[in-house]
Parts: structure tokens; sequence; C-alpha cells
């Protein structure tokens, strides 16, 4: 860990110093960058088509840190960072593959936090770093059906049928097109309902830890081989209903995106409290095991006095990567893409790559 970053992550005095739009962590474009263009922080747009490779410099790393591995020098990060940057998604050298299959929950009862975004993100990256993935999407909505180009009209076998019909998940797992390695079962309106069909459901708390227990590739080597997925993540809907609790029942490993905003914690007390419910009744082995730090915009105090209080509380838990706010994160879900093979150099999918690396080495089953 550099100096800078193990002082106190953001690094005090970061906005201070580099108001037009100096990175502190995840944003990639370097504070020389942004100095010699003014305008830079005022549009991500213009601050992304500048910079097609928003490559850190060693003097980056020296003052922020990064996630990088944490014994290198700036010199040997930065350059680390420039080849990650420019190498072609296939190439990029794979992350070592925990030992059993991981279940992450991404919950947040609020909307529009970054839930789908990370989780479609941070499971494309995963694949480029060698790992196999599966994103079940647990929100009516099927946003992360969309983002992932998967079909989810009304009628396609989903998350509905598994949960409420006890259809096995091998019958609505399907791959997603755009990223190999990825696999998707999709979500559909019908799942609207489930909330309420649920109720009467025998086990209806478990009914999605029984279809995942039940497939042949979630497991270790020695259950499942070496076909495993080694990561499950459960995009969850804005609510702590029916459909979250059972998430919560059927993982090991809770992911809360927080976005850098006013009022960011403000209703987590909530969830906490459910996955302590849900810890105590019915999943004893459930952790909170990573916070990550949504549309983080270094150039605002608020940001970064944000991602201060989420790290007095969360500590480790918390991602030193922060996802900044950027254009092409959002822009990437309308042309059925992750922003990891819409626009792979951008300072978004870098972070999201940064963020998927740190997951996969917290280790295993957390
Ligand atoms: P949730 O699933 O928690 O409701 P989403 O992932 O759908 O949240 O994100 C909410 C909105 O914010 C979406 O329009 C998404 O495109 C946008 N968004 C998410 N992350 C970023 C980011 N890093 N930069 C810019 N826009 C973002
Ligand atoms: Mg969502």
């Amino acid at each position: 860990m550099s100096d800078a970053q193990g002082k106190d992550g953001t690094g005090p005095g970061v906005t201070d110093e580099f108001s037009t739009g100096g990175s502190t962590l995840g944003d990639g474009v370097s504070p020389q960058n942004s100095a010699s263009h003014p305008q830079a922080g005022a549009d991500a747009v213009s601050r992304e088509t500048e910079a097609p490779f928003p490559v850190r410099t060693a003097a980056d790393f020296a003052q922020y840190g990064t996630s990088l591995a944490e014994d290198e020098t700036p010199l040997a990060k930065a350059a680390e960072h420039s080849i990650l940057a420019r190498m072609d998604a296939s190439q990029r050298p794979p992350s070592p593959r925990p030992e059993s299959t991981r279940i992450f929950v991404v919950a947040n009862q609020k909307g529009g936090v970054g839930k789908t975004t990370s989780t479609v993100n941070i499971a494309a990256a995963l694949t480029q770093l060698g790992q196999r993935v599966l994103v079940i999407d647990l929100d009516p909505q099927g946003n992360a059906s969309t983002a992932l180009s998967i079909d989810h009209y009304q009628g396609t076998p989903g998350t509905y049928e598994l949960l409420v019909e006890g259809t096995p998940l091998a019958d609505v797992v399907v791959p997603a097109p755009e990223v190999a390695g990825l696999d998707v079962v999709p979500a559909t309106i019908d799942l609207a309902g489930a909330e309420i069909e649920l109720v009467s459901v025998v086990a209806r708390e478990q009914r999605l830890q029984k279809a995942l227990r039940a497939h042949p590739r979630v497991g270790d080597a020695r259950t499942a081989g070496e076909d495993r997925w080694d990561y499950v993540f459960i995009d969850c809907p804005p609510s702590l209903g029916l459909l979250t609790v059972n998430a919560l029942v059927a993982c090991s490993e809770v992911m809360i995106p927080i976005q850098a905003e006013y009022y960011a914690l403000e209703g987590l007390s909530q969830l906490l409290k459910t996955i302590d419910m849900v810890r105590a009744a019915l999943n004893p082995s459930l952790a909170v095991s990573t916070i990550l730090v949504t549309m983080f915009d270094a150039r605002t105090r608020l940001a970064s006095g944000v991602a201060e209080e989420v790290k007095s509380h969360f500590g480790d838990q918390v991602l030193k990567t922060y996802i900044p706010r950027s254009v092409r994160v959002s822009e990437a879900p309308s042309y059925g893409q992750t922003v990891m093979t819409y626009d792979p150099g951008s300072p978004g999918a870098l972070s999201y790559l940064e963020a998927a690396r740190e997951v996969a080495s917290k280790g295993v089953n957390v």
C-alpha cells in the first residue's frame, strides 16, 4: 500500500490541490492532464474524449496510491496501469480463481446508487480477469438483463420461474452474447408479482439458495469441477422484500454500492438490520464484505467527505477503488453493453477493472 493511500484512502486535501478534476482513485486522469485542460473537470465527455487512454502517472500513484499490487513502486504501478489500459481485454493477466464459488448480493434499498451498473461491470471485469461469472437479475425492471443484451420480454424464462415455479437454474441461464465467460438469469416484469406470490410458497426465503445449491457449477473444484462459476452476482431491487431476503439467504457476501452524494448513508441502517436478522435466523455465514463508492466526483469536497464517512463506518470493507462519475458508464447500457466492452480504456472501465481485481484479491469466502 502506498503512503498516501495508507494514511486515509482518499488522501487529505485532494480536492483542494486538484479541484479542476485531479483524480484520487479510479478516475484515471492525471492531475497534470487536468491542469492543462481547465475545462476537463467540468465536462466528463470532453475529458474522456481528450484522454482516450487516461493513464495515471507515477506521480499520481506516489501521491494517492491505488489498489494495484501494493508492494510495487509508483513507477511500476504506472507502467502496469498503462499496459492494462492499452491491453486488449482478452490478454489481461488472469486473477487466481477462488477455491469455491463466491456468491455476492449487490444490495442497497435506495434506487439509483449504482447497484445494477456495478453488478454488470464488475461481473464483466472479472471475466476479463479469467473468471467464470453468473449474474442473476433479481430486479423486475430487468436493467441488468438489458445492459447485458439479454432478452427479457414478458414470458422469457428467468428469475420468476426460478423462484415462484421452482424451475431449475440450469433451465433459465443464458450466456451473455457480448461477454465471454458470463452467464445470466434474466428478470422480466413477471417478477414484480413474485414478492406477493412468494408469501404463500413453501420455504419462501430459501428458494434462491436451494436453486443455486442444486446447480452443478456452484461449489468447489471437488464438487463442481473446473467449469464451476467463480462468482455469482445477484442484482437486487431497491427494496428489502422477499426478493432481497432470498438473495441474502443464498449468498455469503454482500456488496453495498454507495453513491458519493448527500444522504449516502441514510437508510443503510435498515439494510444492515435486515442483514443481521437474516444472519441470525437463516444464514449464519452472511457478511458485508465489500462496500463500493460509486459516482465519485473528485472535484467536490462533498464526494470526498462522503467517502471519508463511509470509510469511517465500514473500514477495510470499503474498496480502495472508487468508481468515478462517467458518461461512458451511463451510456453503455443503451448499446446493450457494459462499459468494459463499450469503452475499455475509459476511466469508468479501468476503475471497474481495478475494483474487480480488489474483489478477486480479497480472497475466498470472506
Ligand atoms: P441502481 O441499480 O442502484 O438503481 P443504477 O446502476 O441503475 O442504480 O444507476 C442509476 C443511474 O446512474 C443509471 O442511469 C446509471 O447509468 C447511472 N450511473 C451509475 N453509475 C454511474 C457512473 N459511474 N457514472 C455515471 N452514471 C452512472
Ligand atoms: Mg438496479
